[in-house]
């Protein structure tokens, strides 16, 4: 395993192996996977004790502040394959005027990342890994951000990609991913109905299957939000996050972060409890947490106005159970008329427009306060994925005549 520096093209990396998240058998790193033999998604694993011996926190504060700071913790091992747009540290803004007490109440703003989501960290890491394994045809299902960051890293990696949306995504998102080189069309059905396309296609056409965790690189882009928010804290930990939740991406990758992380003494004492939030519409992970079970049954009519988490079937749902019931966290659903009151709330209180699946989690945050599940002492981060900027926003049309005299005591 290379861990010299100076070698040229080299780029350090400490895979060992990846493992099925369910059956726990290993699978050789460095080669084309999709799912574990079990139909599960795999996980990286890596030589903790060997990053531990390599670098210090000290080394990767005097790396510029991006993604790419944490590259031991990542699969890449060639340079030359980083497919990259720019994926800045994005910034932790608190909302004083919100928070419930001495507790401080954050945003993690990741709308400031390529794309305008944070589905750049999971898509660079995955397109990434796909060049490197020599892939040059990919296919995915999306209620559109996750479209939109492999059309452009696809492009720009020259790859093709074949991009599946249900004919409600925004319709920003689809001309999106249009206007960044990938092939989209809009399918009369949900994202379980596009992922059947894919499914059924793939051997056809020769895709790669890009859906959500059935390749194991796109939850390594997403645990650097747990590296990244360790790292902007001082490399400690707030009590409590709330993550808008479909796929779980994210809140699996942030919760095995937080674990690298302890493993190799960077991280002391309590971690983060992790709240994964739905929408009343689509609450299958909510279902499960409350039913205490393992894997979460398809939902059946989900509706909601965030589009993100309208994510009827996880394939990745005991992973999100887990690490909520390890984190000691809990799953909440929360209602469109929340959602967007909070959206408005946080806009016009605070000056941070967030999108909707952003506005669930501030929602979420109030509904767990008022029935008592964090304490208003609580530091809590929320998650806001992707910029307000993408969605519908309400109207406003007030207009003025300039030919007119204007009273503009009437503007007041
Ligand atoms: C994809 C997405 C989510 C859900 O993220 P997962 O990690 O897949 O659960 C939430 N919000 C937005 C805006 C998204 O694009």
């Amino acid at each position: 395993m290379p861990t010299n520096e100076n070698l040229t093209n080299e780029h350090p990396t400490f895979v060992t192996h990846l493992e099925c998240g369910m059956e726990g058998d290993h699978y050789e790193a460095d080669t084309l996977h999709g799912l574990s033999k079990a139909g599960k998604p795999l996980l990286v694993r890596y030589d903790l004790d060997a990053i531990k011996n390599t670098i210090t926190k000290e080394d990767l504060a005097n790396r510029p502040a991006d993604l790419w700071r944490y590259r031991e913790f990542l699969p890449v091992r060639k340079k030359e394959n980083i497919v990259s747009l720019g994926e800045i540290h994005t910034p932790i803004i608190p909302l004083p005027k919100l928070a419930a007490g001495k507790g401080e109440l954050l945003v993690k703003d990741e709308g400031r990342l390529p794309t305008g989501s944070f589905k750049a960290r999971g898509l660079c890491m995955a397109v990434s890994m796909a060049k490197e394994l020599g892939i040059t045809k990919v296919a995915m299902p999306t209620n559109g951000n996750a479209g939109a960051a492999l059309a452009a890293y696809g492009s720009r990696a020259g790859m093709e990609s074949y991009i599946f949306c249900p004919d409600d995504t925004p319709t920003i998102n689809i001309r999106e991913i249009a206007a960044q080189g990938a092939k989209v069309w809009s399918v009369n059905g949900l994202i379980n109905d596009c992922g059947r396309i894919v499914g059924q296609g793939k051997e056809a056409m020769r895709w790669f299957d890009f859906s959500t965790l059935k390749e194991p690189y796109r939850i390594e882009g997403k645990k650097t939000m747990g590296l990244e928010l360790a790292d902007q804290l001082g490399w400690k930990v707030p009590d409590v996050i709330f993550y808008p939740t479909g796929g779980g991406t994210g809140l699996i990758g942030m919760w095995k972060a937080f674990n690298e992380l302890t493993k190799i003494g960077w991280l002391n004492g309590k971690l983060p409890r992790m709240v994964a939030v739905q929408a009343t519409g689509c609450a299958p992970i909510v279902k499960a947490y409350e039913d205490g079970i393992e894997h979460a049954p398809l939902w059946q009519n989900a509706h909601t106005v965030a589009a993100g988490i309208r994510v009827p079937i996880a394939v990745g749902d005991f992973l999100i159970l887990r690490a909520i019931r390890e984190s000691r966290g809990f799953a909440i659903a929360v209602d469109d008329n929340s959602i967007s009151a909070g959206l408005d709330e946080v806009s016009k209180k605070e000056g941070l427009l967030l999108c909707p699946e952003g506005a669930a989690t501030y929602a979420a945050y109030r509904q767990s306060l008022e029935k008592g599940l964090i304490s208003p002492d609580e530091t809590a981060v929320l998650f806001n994925c992707a910029t307000g900027l993408k969605y519908e926003l309400p109207p406003a049309d007030d207009t003025l005549d300039c030919t007119l005299p204007i009273n503009y005591q009437e503007l007041g």
